[in-house]
C-alpha cells in the first residue's frame, strides 16, 4: 500500500484521504512516512495553509523517550 499524509497537517491517511487511526499509524515506518506522497487530507479540507500537526506514534514517542507522548498531535 502507498503511504499518503495530509500536506497540511501530515497524518497519514488512506487512499480516499481519510485520516488513519492511531493504531494504523503505528503500523508505518519510519522510511514508509518520509516516502509518504503528500495529498490534501479530508481531516484539512477546509484548510487553505495552516501550521503542521503529525499524530506521534508509538516509534516516536520511544524516540523521543516519553511514551505517554503516543496519540498527541506535534506541531512542527
Ligand atoms: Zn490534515
Amino acid at each position: 500500500m502507498k503511504t499518503k499524509r495530509c500536506g497540511y497537517c501530515g497524518t497519514p491517511i488512506d487512499n480516499e484521504c481519510n485520516p488513519l487511526s492511531l493504531d494504523e499509524c503505528n503500523k508505518l515506518t519510519e522510511k514508509q512516512l518520509n516516502e509518504a506522497e503528500q495529498d490534501h487530507g479530508n481531516c484539512c479540507v477546509n484548510e487553505q495553509q495552516e501550521d503542521n500537526y503529525i499524530t506521534v506514534t508509538k516509534d516516536m514517542a520511544s524516540d523521543a523517550g516519553d511514551p505517554s507522548l503516543e496519540g498527541m498531535q506535534w506541531k512542527w
